[in-house]
């Protein structure tokens, strides 16, 4: 595939067992651009970052990257990804945050944020400790460097995560509600933090239910309900527009 794109799903199917938790997805997304994904709890949001990033395997369709497979129907019920090479490409490309952090409780903010550059990507601690002081700028933490997750907030914790994801320079950004854990007044500096990865160009794939952010934010919104797209298209159209029944009453329940 030649299309210009970044990262695309074509017909994903995932199942667990009997139940289909993705049904035909179908998914582009353009360099440099922010795509957000909202929907229902179990609509299967995280299940697709999670096909993405190879944390899942797919029952069929294909998942690529800058034209390149890296995910395909796998027989049976293996869960390996389709071969160690690619999948080595794809963790070196793709970052994740998480709800919860999930930040390694007895490392400082800057251990988090240089392990896996040393560990993954063999660089010299020099070379890790420089780029992690300099992502931790740009999150604003410079100063938190040398604490521990208990000693800093929700909204901290979840900046200094992001920030060990961009240290690894990753081509993609992948967030599954980050801001769903915090205190309503945290949500505010992390939704900052993506706003200026998102204006200095990273491509960002978004799940999300601040829907002011998304509408501000996001080239596209994307839609699910029970393991489909139902909609998708620019913010404002989708966001205060929606088509269908089901997406009318979400939108109106979430805004
Ligand atoms: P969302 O992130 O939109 O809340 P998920 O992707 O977590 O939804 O889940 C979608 C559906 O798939 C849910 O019904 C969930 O129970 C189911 N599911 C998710 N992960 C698994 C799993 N590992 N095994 C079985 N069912 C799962
Ligand atoms: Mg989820």
């Amino acid at each position: 595939m030649t299309t210009g794109n970044l990262l695309e799903l074509v017909d994903v199917c995932k199942k667990f067992g009997d139940f289909e938790a993705l049904t035909d997805i179908n998914l582009a997304v353009r360099p440099g651009s922010v795509t957000c994904i909202v929907g229902p709890s179990g609509s299967g949001k995280s299940t697709m970052l999670r096909t993405i990033n190879m944390l899942e395997s797919i029952n069929s369709g294909g998942i690529f990257f800058e034209g390149e497979m890296i995910g395909q129907q796998v027989h049976g019920n293996h869960r390996r990804p389709v071969s160690k090479y690619i999948a080595r490409k794809q963790a070196v490309n793709f970052g994740m945050v998480f709800q919860n952090f999930n930040l390694f409780p007895n490392f400082t903010a800057l251990e988090n944020i240089t392990l896996a550059p040393m560990t993954v990507r063999k660089k010299s601690k020099a070379e890790a400790v420089a780029t992690g002081e300099r992502v931790l700028h740009s999150v604003g933490l410079f100063e938190k460097k040398d604490h521990y997750p208990n000693e800093l907030s929700g909204g901290q914790q979840q900046r200094v995560a992001i920030a060990r994801a961009l240290a690894m320079e990753p081509r993609l950004l992948l967030f599954d509600e980050p801001t769903s854990a915090l205190d309503p007044e945290l949500v505010g500096e992390v939704l900052a933090v993506m706003r200026d990865l998102a204006a200095q160009g990273s491509t960002m794939l978004i799940v999300t239910h601040e829907m002011k952010f998304a509408e501000d934010v996001a080239d596209e919104v994307i839609m699910m309900d029970a393991g489909h797209i139902i909609e998708r298209g620019r913010p404002r159209d989708l966001l205060h527009n929606p088509q269908t029944a089901r997406a009318k009453k979400f939108f109106s329940s979430v805004s």
